[in-house]
């Protein structure tokens, strides 16, 4: 059976202090579902987290890292300095990445061979903006990103692949998509990936919603037989919301 996954994206929110906060939250509620729990703090408050979940079973995990294995990139972190810190995973393609940071289907596939070649795990976001689906198109536009950037990895890589469909019009502004969208666009993308690299690949490799997904509609996205979890931006930064979409299985 596939993984479960529930992974939070806390984004440039919280302090050293608010972290800590958040992360004595955490520990405190209990886990009733099966799922892997995850939570990405911003860079500076990384190896403190993880020093502080050491012990527990949520892992945390990296929002962003560059393709270079070290040298002239002011201001960036490679996989290398997040190994050394005991990260293991990454979340790569954050349409946030995409929109102000001018990350391109190109730059995001060096990212991820980087990562894959630092025995990584991905998180690889991608989804449709607003206009792609009014058009129609939002299946063209999906299916061109993950071609883009990962349809030239070999089968085997996909045991350290998560992908998480995150429609841009969904994230961050109330507005989720329904079950029955998020289940057909995940059912295509799980056709798309048994087309390319066979049913094994596609039936085990799990595949996460994003955009508004709270404790309110969780249990209803994640009861959709293509829908493995969820990539959680807002709702994470509440202990509680962010356990109770956990618990939402
Ligand atoms: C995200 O940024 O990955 C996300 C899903 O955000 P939100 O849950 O706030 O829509």
């Amino acid at each position: 059976m596939r993984k479960q996954i529930v992974a939070g994206n806390w984004k440039m929110n919280n302090d050293l202090a608010q972290t800590e906060a958040l992360l004595t939250d955490l520990k405190k509620l209990e886990q009733t579902s099966g799922a892997e729990v995850m939570v990405a703090p911003t860079f500076t408050n990384l190896y403190h987290a993880f020093e502080s979940l050491k012990n527990s079973s949520i892992e945390v995990i990296a929002q962003n890292m560059h393709f270079a294995d070290k040298g002239a990139y002011t201001g960036e972190i490679s996989a290398g300095m997040l190994k050394s810190i005991g990260i293991k995973t990454v979340i790569l393609g954050h349409s946030e990445r995409r929109e102000y940071f001018n990350e391109t289907d190109e730059t995001l596939s060096k990212k991820v061979d980087t990562a894959l070649a630092n025995d990584m795990r991905v998180i690889f976001c991608f989804g449709e903006q607003l206009h792609d689906r009014k058009s129609g198109n939002h299946e063209t536009v999906v299916e061109q990103q993950i071609k883009n950037a990962l349809f030239h990895l070999e089968a085997s890589s996909f045991q350290n692949i998560v992908l998480a469909y995150e429609p841009v019009w969904a994230i961050g502004t109330g507005e989720t998509a329904s079950p029955e969208q998020a289940q057909d666009m995940h059912a295509f993308i799980r056709a798309s990936l048994a087309k390319q690299y066979g049913n094994d690949v596609a039936d085990a490799t799990t595949i996460l919603y994003g955009g508004s997904c709270k404790p309110g509609n969780a249990k209803e996205l994640f009861s959709k037989p293509d829908v493995d979890g969820g990539l959680i931006g807002g709702a994470s930064l509440v202990a509680e919301d962010f356990f109770a979409i956990v618990n939402a299985f």
